[in-house]
């Protein structure tokens, strides 16, 4: 029988297997399937640990997600096509969840499929590699459970493991000598650890826009975020300042290009992940930087140079959830033999034009508009229920707005679903004032008593 590999159960993976139960479910037949995940539970990312550098297994920790996190986009923006917040959820709720909500969401789909079955848990993939003769691929893996290292054959591999895992961690000059904390937005765990502190956050994307807000709203006494190229320019707190690049340290203070310097407890870099795939075999190890369209993925997806092998979500993401779901539905049908896929140099001339088109881009609103342009591509070569990108693309602009009126409040803002029409419900308490992230707060009716955290 045909065999499948696919390495990690986080939302991708999820996808992965979500998209052949489905065929199933059609009366398909469907290869063995066998999910490799090195955590003890699915969901990737979603799945919050506390831990930081090194797990209970003895690898490296997986999760980059903290408390408190919330959505940074909208939910409808994000929504899977084949099973709706109002399915899950059985009432409107807000647009930004926190992660708890996330995660409970994308459980429900899966369980709902009863793939669990296919997940062996507490199993670190170590090396894949082909060969040529067979044609096969041997997968090795650290099954924890018994602590034995075991190698199985595979017809196809599927890689899901993510790319927000591995920090990309520079060094400035006087780390060494600094007296206070220094870490990666991958170790950053709670806000908390950081009221009353003066914090500097190295870096202008999405972990330094929001990190830095955790830290205003759990009550730091100053933030300062500093930009290499450009910075965030949203209207920032009265105690949040963004400064030019950081040049240098010293055990107390630290100095900007802009010639100014401050005096801060903490450093956290927000410095981006690397796309680190150390189990791979050189020859089939992909190499990128976080974009939205590297170079070597057919459709971002098929391996071109041994469509036998497959990457999943390994593209910068504006659109998550739903983008996996159309590239796992691709991947199913190639694998399914489906489809056929054209000729190498055909699949190697599609993707430079989509990779050289993506450098033609100057704005997000183009980013959106592309990426959108990319899922359409494969759900209309597939039978995963079709959508309203053009819906999307249209939240995505609001929440660019509701951003720069107010970094603050874009959360309290809503949305109407492109999949079920159903506009959703303003969350009981405004971001601002909502410390408690879990779930049964966030669904409960009954407001959270304002407290003052701010320092
Ligand atoms: P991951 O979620 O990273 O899952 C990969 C899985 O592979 C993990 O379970 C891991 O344990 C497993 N794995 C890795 N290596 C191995 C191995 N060798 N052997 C076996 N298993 C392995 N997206 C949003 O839509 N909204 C958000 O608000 C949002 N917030 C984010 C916040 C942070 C801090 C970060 C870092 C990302 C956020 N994202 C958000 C983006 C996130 O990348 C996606 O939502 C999603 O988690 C990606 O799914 P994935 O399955 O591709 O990767
Ligand atoms: P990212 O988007 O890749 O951004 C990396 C940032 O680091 C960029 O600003 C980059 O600057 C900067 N940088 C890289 N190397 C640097 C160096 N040597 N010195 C100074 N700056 C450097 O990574 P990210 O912000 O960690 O986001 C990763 C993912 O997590 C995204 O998908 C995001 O949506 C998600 N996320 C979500 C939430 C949430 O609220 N739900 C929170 C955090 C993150 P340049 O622009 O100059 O290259």
């Amino acid at each position: 029988m045909t065999r499948v590999a696919i390495i990690g159960a986080g939302p991708s993976g999820m996808a992965q297997l979500r998209a052949f139960q489905s065929a199933q479910a059609k009366g398909a037949d469907i290869p063995e399937i066998v999910c490799f995940e090195k955590q003890a539970d699915w969901g990737g990312l979603w799945n919050y640990t506390w831990r930081t550098g090194i797990d209970e297994n003895g690898e490296p920790v997986h999760g980059s997600m903290y408390r408190y996190l919330w959505s940074n986009g909208p939910k409808e923006a994000l929504e899977f096509a084949d099973y709706s917040f109002d399915e899950h959820f059985g009432k409107p709720i807000g647009s930004y969840p926190p992660r708890a909500v996330l995660w409970d969401y994308i459980k429900g789909r899966v369980e709902k499929a009863n793939v669990r079955r296919y997940v062996r848990f507490n199993s670190a993939v170590r090396h894949i590699e082909f060969n040529e003769q067979t044609q096969q691929f041997a997968v090795s893996v650290h099954d924890h459970n018994q602590d034995v290292v075991y190698t199985e054959i595979f017809d196809y591999v599927v890689v899901a493991s993510g790319h927000f895992s591995t920090p990309k961690v520079p060094e400035y000059e006087g780390f060494k000598s600094f007296g206070g904390r220094i870490l990666h937005a991958h170790d950053f765990r709670d806000a908390l650890e950081f009221k009353d502190k003066t914090v500097l956050v190295v870096g202008s994307s999405y972990s330094a826009e929001d990190i830095g807000s955790q830290c205003y709203k759990y009550g730091a006494k100053q933030i300062i975020s500093c930009y290499r190229n450009s910075p965030m320019g949203y209207k920032w707190p009265k105690n949040w300042s963004e400064r030019q690049k950081l040049l240098r340290v010293d055990q107390t203070h630290a100095y900007f290009a802009d010639g100014t310097s401050a005096e801060v407890d903490a450093i956290i870099l927000c410095t981006g992940y690397l796309h680190h795939f150390p189990f791979m075999a050189e020859s089939i190890r992909l190499k990128t930087d976080n974009r939205l369209y590297p170079l070597g993925l057919y459709k971002g997806v098929v391996w071109e140079k041994n469509p036998k092998l497959f990457y999943l979500g390994m593209q910068d993401q504006w659109y998550t959830f739903n983008m996996f779901d159309a590239q796992a539905w691709y991947v199913r049908d190639i694998i399914l033999n489906r489809m056929a896929l054209p000729s190498l140099s055909e699949m190697q001339a599609h993707t430079l034009a989509w990779h050289e088109e993506e450098k033609t881009l100057t704005d997000a609103a183009q980013m959106y508009k592309f990426q959108g342009d990319y899922i359409l591509e494969l759900i209309e070569a597939t039978d995963y229920p079709t959508f309203d990108i053009e819906a999307m693309r249209l939240i995505f602009l609001e929440w660019k707005k509701h951003k720069k009126e107010d970094i603050m409040t874009f959360r309290d803002h809503i949305y109407r679903s492109a999949i079920t029409g159903t506009l959703a419900a303003p969350h009981h308490t405004p971001w601002l004032d909502a410390l408690d992230d879990s779930l049964e707060a966030y669904l409960t009716d009954t407001p959270e008593v304002p407290q003052k955290k701010v320092g």
